[in-house]
């Protein structure tokens, strides 16, 4: 199969940087209904025009490339080993290129394996069928989306819901409140697959399953087709919206399974996938391994672009920002407040909050900004180029956060679904910010970084290692300020209040 490897690394390309037309077509209507000059339409926005950008550059749309989960249909005498080599082979290369993020990390040490490989790294199913071609169909799902992944036991209490039980309605109703509990933290707006029964395990096996349904299907079960376009209409009533910052747009599909379940049993299980929805397949040649037919797409139809117009719509009313900031600087913002931000900027996720808390930071960061991001980055001679830079889910950082404001004097924090109380309460007493990114844009990012000063603490690997950054006008939503607001507090309440109309509907 002399072609399979280069099939693959294509497979795995396309998947990373252009969207399939169902997906895009879901975010064009979204663009479509949210209400114009809107935060929610400046998110829509953005994001379009990122996925044009990742489109032109062949670049990742997301940073968090994700766990890269492969679904393989072999016929009879195909050596799947071969396959399963193949596959880790274009990944390895794949990362190399940038394409991808190296997103595979010891759970014992925390040590990126660099390639993308390591124990179950990828995930690959395998199944023998009749026909005579292999399939290979791929999902990128990123950590943002899949830790909102949600599983019920029924019958249970659900927040502003009530009781759900084992029956249709409890359904709907476990499913209003994944789509709720998830707000801005999985980059709304989002699709759910979802299975009704089967056991834990398989349950968000099936769930993830349904991912591979094309948005626009029509589930053949006129019950669950029935259930289907309820949980679409109600759960976009309920006002997430784009990034969590309150819309008409928090869902783009909902696709629902129903298995067997044993009696005692009764789980809904719920996989939710971000608006980077990137799922592609390709049928091979099973004496070659060359490329038959692309699957979601038609490779031969132009891409037609998202956005209207290039880059971040301004209003006018942006607030033009060099850091380092002042407290003064900070105080005069409020929520709602859209900032451009220039001068310097220093990543900074997971591993580099663990750090603060036992070290004093490689760089002086009183006045600073740090960017909840782990961007994909390529090394070119001396210099390192930002190949994606958007921002990660900031609520991991929340037992940290205002441990950091107090001891470094970090002015102004970027990252993406808000942060808590603690966090709060620390921008008030301390004096700074939280900025709301748009979750996803890694591409339109990159482009705001226009200089790659030094990187500290790379052994903690690309992802989570500091980077010092200068950008121009990096365009985000305060979202929490300096006097105890938080839009993503209110958004919260006010879709609670929603889901309990609905309870009653
Ligand atoms: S769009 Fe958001 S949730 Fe989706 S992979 Fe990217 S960062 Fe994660």
């Amino acid at each position: 199969m002399q072609f399979l490897t280069e099939s693959l690394i294509q497979l795995i390309t396309q998947t990373s940087t252009n969207l399939p037309p169902d997906v895009r077509a879901a975010m064009r209507d979204a663009v479509a209904t949210e209400t114009p000059n809107t935060q929610a339409a400046q998110a829509l926005n953005i994001i379009a025009s990122n996925i044009d950008m990742a489109h032109e550059d062949e670049g990742a749309i997301c940073q968090d490339t994700g766990m890269p989960t492969f679904i393989v249909h072999t016929p009879v005498g195909v050596n799947q080993i071969v396959v399963a080599r193949a596959i880790r082979d274009a990944l390895r290369e794949t990362t190399r290129r940038g394409k991808l993020r190296p997103n595979s990390v010891d759970s014992l040490t925390g040590k990126n394996s660099g390639d993308n490989l390591g124990p179950e790294t990828p995930v690959i199913h395998f199944e023998q069928w009749e026909d005579d071609e292999i399939e290979v169909k791929l999902l990128l799902k990123g950590g943002g989306c899949e830790n909102k992944n949600i599983q019920y036991s029924l019958p249970a209490n659900l927040d502003h819901l009530g009781r759900a039980d084992r029956d249709l309605e409890g359904v709907r109703k476990c499913l209003l409140h994944a789509v709720w509990q998830a707000q801005g933290q999985g980059c709304a707006p989002g699709a759910i697959g979802v299975c009704i029964g089967s056991d834990r395990a398989h349950g968000y096996m099936v769930a993830k399953m349904q991912l591979f349904r094309t948005l626009d299907d029509v589930n053949p079960d006129p019950r669950l087709a029935k259930l289907e376009a309820g949980i679409m209409e109600e759960a976009n009533r309920l006002g997430v919206g784009a990034m969590g910052f309150g819309g008409r747009v928090s869902l783009i599909g909902c696709k629902i399974a129903a298995a067997n379940r044993l009696p005692a049993s009764f789980f809904v299980s719920v996989a939710y996938d971000c608006w980077a929805f990137r799922r592609l397949g390709v049928r091979l040649d099973a004496s070659t391994g060359a490329i038959v037919k692309w699957l979601y797409r038609d490779p031969e139809a132009p891409v037609r672009n998202m956005a209207e117009a290039s880059g971040f719509p301004l209003s006018g009313r942006e607030i033009a920002l060099r850091a380092p900031l002042s407290e003064e600087q900070v105080r005069a913002l409020k929520v709602g407040d859209v900032v451009l931000i220039s001068g310097q900027c220093f990543t900074g996720r997971d591993a580099v909050h663990h750090y603060l808390m036992h070290h004093d930071p490689p760089v002086d960061l009183r006045g600073a900004v740090l960017y909840h991001c782990g961007p994909v980055m390529l090394k070119s001679g001396d210099e390192w180029q930002v190949k994606a830079a958007g921002p990660t889910t900031s609520i991991r950082e929340e037992p940290y956060e205002a441990t950091v404001l107090e001891r470094y004097g970090v002015r102004a924090v970027i990252g993406k679904g808000g942060m808590g109380a603690k966090t709060l309460a620390a921008l008030q007493k301390f004096g700074a910010v939280y900025l709301n990114a748009i979750g996803g844009a890694a591409q339109y990012y990159a482009r705001r970084v226009k200089k790659v000063h030094r990187v500290h603490l790379l052994d903690l690997g690309v992802p989570e290692a500091m980077w010092h950054l200068d950008v121009q006008d990096f365009a985000a939503v305060v979202t929490m300020d300096a006097h105890g607001n938080s839009l993503h507090a209110d958004v919260e309440q006010q879709t609670g209040a929603e889901l309990e109309t609905l309870q009653k509907a």
